[in-house]
């Protein structure tokens, strides 16, 4: 079943977000949103996080729709030191939120786990499910939302709700590679930096003020996949340059946005 019949029989009002920032200040409820500390300087959200009532109401009906499935806010994937992040949009249905784990199962004609595997961030080409034996080699994989929305679009008021759980895991990575629009403007707002100053556009790269290096990517959809808009050269050239910016670290000295 779809993320779109599952909505409709839910109820669930799906406006899309086509904006990250456009306000910081939309009305939430925030009851029951208790954090867990996954790790230093990393807040992962709690099963139950329940600030953003839309999807906290969808993940319900996934659950109960599909038993087995994960079903709730999902977590970085990745040791947490890596010196590479990579920040994807959302969990989908049938894949991080099926599985618990960002962008698994990666089916045969994936784009990310092969990139992954060509560049040396993952040991295998292929991922079937968080229990398959994968490893991340300096390399992190986490969502700027951590919840399955509805139609894959989150709302502004829910990519900002989840901000500061992105915004916790971004300090350890020297490199941010981010995978489409979305992601990139949450994770720019993450960074508290203006967005003007950092666009989005594919192999756009910029180092921040922090030392820490970004470049973006158009997102590895099957859409954007099928459509052309991302090749596996395209990709592959991101990664290629990421590559070479965890190799080659900035001087301490170098800090403007480029
Ligand atoms: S998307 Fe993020 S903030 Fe919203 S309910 Fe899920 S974990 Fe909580």
């Amino acid at each position: 079943m779809s993320s779109r019949k599952i909505r409709q029989r839910s109820g669930l009002d799906a406006s899309p977000a086509d904006s990250v920032v456009r306000s910081c200040h939309t009305p939430l409820h925030y009851a029951a949103a208790t954090p867990q500390i996954a790790g230093p300087y990393v807040t992962q959200p709690a099963a139950n996080c329940r600030r953003c009532p839309r999807l906290v109401l969808l993940r319900k009906q996934v659950r109960h729709d599909y038993p087995h499935y994960h079903a709730a806010p999902v977590h970085a994937f990745g040791p947490a030191d890596a010196a590479l992040l990579v920040i994807g949009m959302a969990p989908g249905l049938h894949g991080a939120n099926a599985s618990g784990q960002p962008f698994t199962p990666d089916d045969a004609d994936g784009l990310l786990f092969p990139v992954l595997h060509a560049y040396g961030f993952a040991s295998a080409p292929v991922t079937q499910s968080a229990n398959d034996g994968l490893v991340l080699s300096d390399c992190r994989i986490t969502n700027a939302v951590k919840c399955l929305p509805p139609d894959n679009k989150p709302v502004a008021a829910e990519i900002n709700a989840c901000n500061d759980f992105l915004a916790s895991e971004l300090a350890r990575a020297r490199v941010l590679l981010t995978l489409g629009g979305l992601a990139h403007k949450a994770t720019i707002k993450a960074l508290a930096l203006r967005q003007a100053d950092y666009p989005f556009g594919h192999a756009a790269r910029f180092n921040l003020a922090s030392g820490q290096q970004l470049i973006a990517s158009y997102h590895c959809s099957r859409y954007n996949r099928n459509t052309r808009r991302l090749t596996p050269e395209m990709l592959a050239n991101v990664f290629a340059t990421a590559r070479a910016m965890v190799d080659n670290p900035l001087p301490v000295t170098q800090s403007s946005a480029s």
